[in-house]
């Protein structure tokens, strides 16, 4: 995930959400911590508040240094993580039982949203590199050559075993990866005796208690306008993620090439501009808010019933705005 040339210029990047407000006042949070780090191939952000500075900084680096650990079972990039075993295997291959927990997550969004949501599209994410170097438009061959194997029952899970379907299968957790690593964030901040937190990774936030007393109030970019907040949401104690089409893309002849990939034409996703979910936990909202993305406004919300406490805001192609009915009341439009 992380490729040096691309720091600089994902570091020039706005966050997909943004967290607003100064801190809470002295009283309530005498200790404030914020760090930034890069990892995952994004910018990770830790706010912290608590009684007292030294132990607040040393759960913030454990929370960073739990990330760190996670980005390497999952990475492709590094050859001895699960991900890179997994791809290279040609007979089923027993993983983490980490891995192995997010790969049953992303199965059971993938069967839910009838396969919009897939971890076997490697090679079609290869074939595309949006986000490389050599970013460029597949012809209909070689688009139809990187999907051979993927759709419903390209990957099986069996305790910990995974079987992928064709050999050739490239397994991405790029989806769903990150959120699982902002819960593990979040957990160890918790088991630390921390009480008030923020983890945002890139547009993966969670959220551990409220900022100080009050919500944490949370900007969502405007698909289109740079630098301009779409809309704001008031939240405690939650995950909210979001999936646009605005951070990492190219453009050729006036048309948008994006990372989401519809895995039914190997074409980047075209219902929607961008889907902000609000879930209980990181991962199951970066996997939903993928799957919700590729769904589009109409399919999108009809899969987030199927998951309880889990809701969405989402931007069509059209520029409308669709948001289900639980976030009624916490979201105040700018
Ligand atoms: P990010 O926060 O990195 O932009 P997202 O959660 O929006 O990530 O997911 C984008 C990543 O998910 C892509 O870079 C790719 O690795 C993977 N991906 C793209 N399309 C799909 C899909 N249909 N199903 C599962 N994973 C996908
Ligand atoms: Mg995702």
């Amino acid at each position: 995930m992380i490729r040096f040339p691309r720091f600089l210029h994902l570091l020039a990047l706005l966050p997909v959400l943004l967290i607003l407000g100064g801190c809470p006042g002295r009283s309530e949070a005498p200790a404030a911590v914020h760090r930034s780090r890069i990892l995952m191939g994004t910018v990770i952000e830790i706010t912290a508040y608590g009684p007292e500075q030294k132990p607040l900084e040393r759960a913030v680096g454990q929370a960073f240094a739990e990330m760190a650990r996670i980005e390497n079972l999952m990475t492709p990039h590094q050859p001895q993580s699960d991900v890179a075993h997994l791809s290279a295997a040609d007979g089923p291959l027993q993983v983490s039982p980490e891995t192995a927990a997010v790969i049953a997550a992303g199965l059971k969004v993938g069967a839910a949203s009838d396969g919009a949501f897939d971890m076997g599209l490697g090679r079609l994410k290869d074939l595309w590199d949006i986000e490389g170097e050599h970013p460029r438009i597949p012809g209909a061959e070689e688009l139809r050559a990187a999907l051979v194997g993927t759709g419903a029952g390209d990957l099986r899970l069996a305790g910990r075993t995974v079987t992928k379907r064709d050999p050739r299968l490239l397994v991405d957790l790029g989806g769903i990866a990150k959120g699982y690593a902002v819960d593990r964030a979040i957990a160890v901040l918790q088991a630390a005796g921390v009480k008030h937190a923020a983890v945002n990774a890139g547009g993966d936030i969670r959220l551990l208690g409220g900022r100080g007393d009050r919500p944490w109030k949370i900007g969502i970019q405007h698909p289109r306008r740079k630098d301009a907040i779409l809309a704001t949401l008031e939240l405690a104690n939650t995950a909210v993620v979001t999936s646009g089409d605005y951070e990492r893309f190219f453009e050729r002849d006036g048309v948008r090439y994006h990372h989401l990939f519809d895995p039914k034409t190997g074409q980047p996703a075209r219902l929607c501009r961008s889907v902000t979910i609000v879930a209980p936990e990181a991962m199951l909202a970066d996997a939903l808010a993928t799957a919700v993305f590729v769904l589009g406004p109409v399919a999108g919300p009809e899969l987030l019933q199927r998951f309880p406490g889990c809701e969405g805001l989402i931007v069509a192609a059209d520029g409308s705005t669709v948001t289900t009915p639980g976030l009624a009341g916490k979201v105040t439009w700018r």
